[in-house]
């Protein structure tokens, strides 16, 4: 009998376990956890009846083995959710799917709405052409924006950094507005010292000429066939957010055999023979060294090459592991009794409230990076839905960092003071506050991250050995890149085959089109 050690019960990991007993039911798949929480940065923290996701996860994937796994383990809606039956909003139900009002294993179809908060007003992300657009920007600025569009479009820039990806898709003009402070604030670095190679991924099609091409289809009512990844208007969320989803994929795996281990952090890997033999964890009942034929990592590239041992690592291997950059993430949940933000759209809300999923936040005068406003994910997420909002304030920082050591309290505190800075909320409005931090958040692509490829071929090497996932394997993945990463690894295993090259080719398509074949 095989057995398969999964490292990690994110997304990456769960998926693995249970396409490996989908495969065989022999294998048997021991899954280490080392925190005590199931679905990693997709997990879902409940405080005080509320339920806080760490940043807001869509549920969208072009492909569609993704979306068909996602909606074996919870179905959609056969029923309106108590918010879009309230205003009267429509949207599309699965025959005998489930009552989200009764049951909790319900996926929700929801509206994609995301603003950019710039200067005190908002501005359609993406950026879309239309008077509201020019009035808030100004006649001025507007003309200027332009000229430097069209100047971006016959003097191409080299696209060595992020700063030229942008300039060369938008002009300067909108570039400064609209990319430049945001990419410093995720980063922590200039967009010019930053590859591409993220706004290939994160940006993919978009660009001036895209957002014109979408003006134009809705203008005269063209249906596109194929919509770019940032303009996509539906998603689909779990009724209590994406860590709820996560629960029930494991306990599937569990189900059909697999072995849990909570608080069984990998700490060493021991390499014997070209494979690895055993990973040693840190467990409340001390150390556990556990043995297997096949590992998939989920774990950090950083601390799973610091881990190694047992046999020779190059220098320059252990040099560029060590050097990974990633960008940390502190977020503070704020339920409050009111937004002075006013809802002017036609989109009606519970309370009025504005309809905004997230709102970017462009203003170079504060720290604050987004505001989740969790209500219009899914209204089972507050518990006081028609009185309350409950929204989620992210942070990018680093680990270690002023911001990161900051106590909760004060993180709060600082939180509402830039609120209050930015007129979204006035004193008195705050009822509760919690506060998550969260390791690790992005692997960025700058300092080693150059000579990545170095990495991957000593990996490689260990024929056992699987890396998955966005940590595991450096990349700016989403939940449904980091799963089939996890589906091909448990694919190659159980087939007895070695194709790495197809788990590290996910998500490395420069031009990404989320087109439905
Ligand atoms: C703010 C934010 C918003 C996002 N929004 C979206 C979105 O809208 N849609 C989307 O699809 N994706 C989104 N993502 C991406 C999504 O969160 C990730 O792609 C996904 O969680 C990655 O899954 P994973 O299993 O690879 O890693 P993780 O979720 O990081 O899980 C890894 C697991 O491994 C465990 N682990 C780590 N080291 C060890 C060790 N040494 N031993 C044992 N266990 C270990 C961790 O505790 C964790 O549980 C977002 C991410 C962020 C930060």
């Amino acid at each position: 009998m095989k057995k398969v050690v999964v490292i990690g019960a994110g997304p990456a990991g769960i998926a693995a376990a249970v396409e490996l007993l989908k495969q065989d039911k022999d294998i048997k798949v021991t899954i280490l956890e080392g925190s005590s929480v199931i679905g990693g940065i997709s997990q879902t923290v409940k405080y005080h009846g509320n339920r806080m996701d760490i940043g807001g996860h869509r549920f969208f994937s072009k492909s569609e083995e993704v979306m068909n796994w996602w909606s074996e383990i919870m179905p959609l809606q056969g029923k309106q959710s108590f918010d879009d039956e309230k205003l009267g909003r429509e949207k599309p139900l699965a025959e005998n799917g489930p009552d989200p009002n009764i049951e909790d294993n319900v996926m929700l179809i929801r509206e994609r709405v995301s603003r950019i908060y710039y200067d005190r007003k908002f501005f359609d992300y993406p950026i879309s052409l239309k008077p509201e657009t020019i009035k808030n920007m100004g006649f001025f600025t507007t003309v200027r924006a332009g000229f430097s569009y069209l100047w971006s479009c016959v003097f191409k820039k080299p696209e060595t950094n992020l700063e030229n990806f942008y300039i060369n898709r938008f002009g300067k003009v909108l570039y400064s507005m609209f990319f430049e402070g945001y990419t410093e604030k995720l980063w922590g670095r200039h967009p010019r010292e930053i590859s591409a190679d993220w706004g290939a991924q994160r940006v993919k099609g978009l660009s001036v000429k895209a957002v014109l091409k979408d003006m134009f289809m809705k203008l005269f009512h063209i249906r596109p066939t194929k919509v770019e990844t940032s303009l996509i208007e539906q998603f689909w969320y779990p009724k209590y957010g994406p860590g709820h989803l996560w629960e029930r994929a494991v306990d599937t795996a569990v189900e059909n055999g697999a072995e849990l281990l909570m608080k069984h952090c990998v700490k060493r890997v021991i390499l014997e023979d070209g494979k690895v033999r055993a990973v040693v964890c840190s467990t409340p009942e001390g150390e556990k060294t556990i043995e297997g034929d096949y590992f998939i990592s989920s774990m950090p590239v950083k601390d799973l090459v610091s881990a190694m041992e047992g046999e020779e690592i190059s220098e320059k291997v252990r040099k560029v592991a060590e050097g990974l950059p990633y960008r940390d993430f502190v977020t503070v949940g704020l339920l409050v009794n009111k937004l002075e933000l006013v809802n002017k759209t036609k989109i009606k809300t519970l309370g009025d409230i504005v309809p905004d999923c997230w709102i970017y936040v462009q203003d170079k005068g504060v720290k604050l990076g987004r505001i989740q406003i969790f209500n219009n994910w899914s209204p089972y997420l507050v518990k006081d839905p028609e009185n309350t909002v409950w929204i989620g304030l992210e942070y990018f920082c680093n680990e270690g960092d002023e911001f990161w050591n900051m106590s909760p309290k004060d993180t709060a505190k600082f939180a509402v003071k830039e609120l209050r800075k930015m007129g979204v909320i006035k004193k008195g409005a705050v009822l509760d506050w919690h506060r998550e931090r969260v390791k690790k958040a992005y692997p960025a692509y700058f300092d080693t991250y150059k000579h990545f490829d170095t990495v991957v071929e000593f990996l490689d090497r260990y024929d056992n050995l699987f890396c998955i996932g966005r940590n595991g394997q450096h990349r700016y993945n989403n939940m449904d890149h980091s799963m089939l990463t996890g589906i091909y690894a448990a694919r190659e295993i159980a087939a007895g085959t070695n194709d790495k090259q197809k788990i590290w080719n996910v998500n490395t398509e420069k031009e990404y089109h989320e087109e439905k074949k």
